[in-house]
């Protein structure tokens, strides 16, 4: 019903030139070991300037891989220096566009009333965006986590028609977990991921939660990923950041799919 997507956030490393030996790599072990495309989709997003060089890998070696950025502008073009709009990233190829990651969150001015409009450009430019939510260590110990990640959820949706949400991707990402080793039990995965979809099929319809794609971040590796994959039933897949930037890495948690 729905495709496992492994999505891998680079966040702030492998420059165009690294990027570049990434991707040609990805390809050789993807083409050369157990890789069934059809399995699942892949997608990586770079920094900005490295967009081009992961476009040019795919297009080259005619990979099934897609990409995207971290973040977009909510203008569309002028006097906003250092963004970029969605258009320039549907340009490049783009597929998704990542939004609300929490490090963003915490380190930028990205609020709801942002990321709404993150949202917005980003569909109208014809791409993705991938919502991240999840709840701090502090929620987690007060034991409200699911009400916490499924109302950033509602924070965002509120407003969104069902054909609008319908091209919504949720990952779910407790801020503990990421780049910690604290990886979320499959259970609690599970939780989260069953949570945001009852959501959604109470917001829109059942039809719209039964394909909705939810995703797990937050210190995933190929030690840990089949047993997450087997065990959260509701989770479509994974957001990773760390064991996303080397190939060898990468490739051997998409092989468990
Ligand atoms: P790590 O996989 O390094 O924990 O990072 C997760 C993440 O933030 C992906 O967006």
């Amino acid at each position: 019903l729905r495709t496992p997507l492994i999505v891998g956030n680079w966040k702030m490393n492998l420059n165009h030139r690294e990027a570049a030996q990434f991707m040609q790599q990805l390809a050789w072990i993807l083409r050369d070991g157990r890789f069934d495309p059809s399995a699942c989709e892949i997608a990586i997003l770079p920094p900005f300037t490295s967009i081009h060089s992961v476009q040019v890998l795919v297009q080259a070696d005619k990979l099934s891989i897609c990409y995207g950025a971290q973040t977009v502008s909510v203008t569309s073009q002028g006097a906003f220096t250092g963004d970029v709009s969605a258009d320039m990233l549907s340009a490049l190829g783009c597929t998704y566009v990542l939004v609300g990651h929490s490090e963003r969150r915490r380190y930028h001015s990205d609020d709801d009333a942002n990321l709404v409009d993150q949202v917005r450009a980003t569909l109208a430019a014809g791409m993705q965006p991938i919502l991240c939510v999840g709840e701090g260590y502090e929620e987690r110990r007060e034991g409200i986590e699911l009400d916490y990640a499924v109302g950033q959820v509602d924070d965002i949706t509120r407003d969104l028609s069902e054909e609008d949400a319908r091209k919504l991707i949720i990952a779910y990402e407790p801020v503990w977990a990421i780049g910690t080793g604290l990886v979320a039990t499959p259970q609690s995965a599970q939780d989260a991921a069953h949570a945001i979809r009852t959501h959604l099929e109470r917001t829109y319809s059942a039809d719209l939660a039964a394909q909705a794609r939810i995703l797990y971040g937050g210190s995933v590796t190929s030690a840990n990923a089949l047993t997450l994959l087997t065990q959260a039933r509701d989770m479509d897949g994974f957001l990773i950041g760390g064991a996303s930037l080397e190939a060898e890495e990468f490739s051997a948690i998409i092989q468990q799919i």
